[in-house]
């Protein structure tokens, strides 16, 4: 097996070794400040290109280089590429056989390994940081570096120990993720690099080919029918919030002569591989999945995604709209949301078992998604601007195509957070807009709510225009519903300063159909 000759540089090493003729975004930049020494976090979003930053320093540089990953398939897969690439490349993982384990430790002994993959596991076993030491470690690569972030899911107490590895060793650690969130970030930083904040890479989020819209969702089913039909014969995912929903869909889907499969987790392993395999293999077949659906797909020429109900976060959204278009071509991506995909999420993070702070780590994420279909200008710049990329106006989303009407909703918004408040927090939005439009419903008669000075306050307003304030009031966090009273709504802080009359509300001139077929509304 051969190492680099001394004077190959990364350009030449990525075509020589993995045939490759240009860098991704990001990837040469990231690669010039390992090999400079520095320390480095890198956020590119998956199959970025994340394993190259650290391989071709691995070959640049003298020594080896430790690379620690918390999947184990995914190390064989890649040590087993390395080597027919004619790398020296081993893995130490709890799936080793006795005698692959002895490979690595001879090559190590002979010098002659450049990348040694371990599971974090192996952190704790004695004489790691001695072998380390041994085989002239030079770099220590971390992947999937949010494992050391107790705030994601993919928490790995063994990534604690990465810090003292570091400082025992003093070399250079570059630390690789996709998660972009700042509350991660922040653990990263302080757990894997005491607190010294590493040069910081983010590149690669912007998929500039997929156009991203959202829509109202106001007949729910009639909207995924006339999409699909406006594309048939194209590759696509309709994402779905429920199991039953992905099955309900399918079969309508195929009534109107569409190729479509359901995929959720309830269905059994071999099926589920036969619809992925179906789904690669296939031109212009539809699958109706829920998050199930995604891992393993690696599809480049998915043209839509579809997703039919609210996602959980920001993070969630962002993946599943990133499997359409993966070829460059032309790709879209339209969301349908509305209350109940609001009340539904909030009520998932409420009714988990996570502790505290990390059900409100979960509004937030969620919120920043409210926040990007709420949004009222370019909706790229939103998304972008969450994981940390500037970027100007994009011309390939819905509000770039067809600006957003704003109105001065601060004294709609006003009104209903008064009759929120005088009703004890203690009913949903069609109760509120019985009593704001003056509606004198058995229920609020007998609650003698027809007698509260908010009644009929809101008369000037249609029932279909409150419910879009409302809606958006909760899409900005400014009134939340209550799970532990069926979705009763409580007024949050952030809606404070609006009620004291400290600042304005500015909410969008939609969109609802309904709506839009009346005659204006009188004053
Ligand atoms: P990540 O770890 O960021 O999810 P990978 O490192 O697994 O991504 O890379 C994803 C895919 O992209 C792999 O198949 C890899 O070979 C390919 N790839 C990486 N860099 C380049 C490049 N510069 N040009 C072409 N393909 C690349
Ligand atoms: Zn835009």
């Amino acid at each position: 097996m051969d190492t680099a000759p001394p004077h190959e540089d990364p350009q030449a090493l990525l075509a020589r070794v993995f045939g490759f003729d240009s860098f991704r975004p990001g990837q040469a930049e990231v690669i010039g400040a390992v090999m400079a020494g520095r320390n480095t976090l890198a956020i590119m979003p998956t199959g970025g290109g994340k394993s190259l930053c650290y391989q071709i320093p691995a070959l640049c540089l003298p020594g080896l280089t430790l690379v620690i990953s918390p999947l184990i398939a995914l190390m064989r897969d890649q040590v087993r590429a390395l080597r027919e690439a004619g790398v020296a490349a081993g893995a130490l993982t709890s799936g080793n056989t006795e005698e692959e384990t002895e490979d690595v430790f001879r090559a190590i002994d002979a010098g002659a390994l450049k990348l040694l993959y371990m599971a974090p596991e192996r952190l704790g076993t004695t004489g790691t940081i001695g072998l380390l030491r041994r085989a002239r470690c030079s770099l220590i690569a971390v992947d999937e570096a949010h494992c050391v972030s107790q705030w994601g899911h993919d928490f790995r107490p063994d990534y604690l120990r990465i810090g003292d590895l570091r400082r025992a060793l003093g070399v250079p650690l570059a630390a690789f993720t996709a998660t972009a969130d700042a509350e991660t970030r922040a653990e990263i930083v302080d757990r894997l690099f005491d607190s010294a904040p590493p040069e910081t890479f983010l590149r690669g989020f912007d998929r500039p080919n997929i156009r991203i819209s959202f829509a109202l969702k106001d007949r729910p089913r009639q909207q995924v029918m006339e999409f699909a039909a406006a594309r048939r014969g194209q590759s696509g995912i309709v994402y779905c919030a429920t199991r039953a929903r992905t099955e309900s869909l399918a079969r309508a889907l195929e009534e109107a002569g569409h190729n479509a499969r359901a995929y959720h987790g309830g269905m059994d392993a071999a099926e589920r591989r036969m619809v992925e395999e179906l789904f690669q293999r296939e031109d212009g077949l539809i699958v109706v999945a829920t998050v199930a659906f995604g891992m393993g797909v690696d599809k480049p020429d998915i043209r839509w995604v579809l997703q039919a109900d609210l996602p959980k976060s920001i993070e969630s959204y962002y993946q599943e709209i990133g499997r359409a278009g993966r070829d460059g071509a032309p790709a879209e991506a339209l969301t349908l949301y509305g209350p109940d995909d609001i009340r539904l999420r909030r009520a998932q993070v409420d009714e988990g078992l996570a502790p505290t702070e990390r059900k409100e780590a979960d509004h937030a994420r969620l919120n920043a998604l409210l926040g990007l279909a709420e949004a009222t200008s370019c909706r790229r710049q939103i998304l972008l601007g969450y994981f940390g990329e500037d970027s100007p106006p994009c011309g390939n989303c819905d509000l770039c195509t067809l600006p957003a009407r704003l109105f001065n909703a601060t004294t709609p918004v006003r009104k209903a957070l008064s009759a929120v408040l005088r009703t004890g927090e203690s009913f949903g939005a069609g109760h509120l807009i019985d009593i704001l439009t003056g509606t004198a419903t058995p229920k609020v008669r007998e609650r003698g709510h027809d007698r509260l000075p908010t009644f009929a306050v809101g008369k000037d307003l249609s029932k279909a225009r409150w419910q879009a304030v409302f809606r958006q009031m909760m899409g900005r966090d400014l009134l939340r519903p209550d799970p532990a009273r069926h979705g009763a709504l409580r007024m949050t802080d952030a809606a404070r300063p609006v009620l004291r009359g400290e600042s304005e509300v500015h909410l969008r001139e939609d969109t609802v159909k309904a709506e839009r077929a009346r005659p204006a509304v009188a004053a």
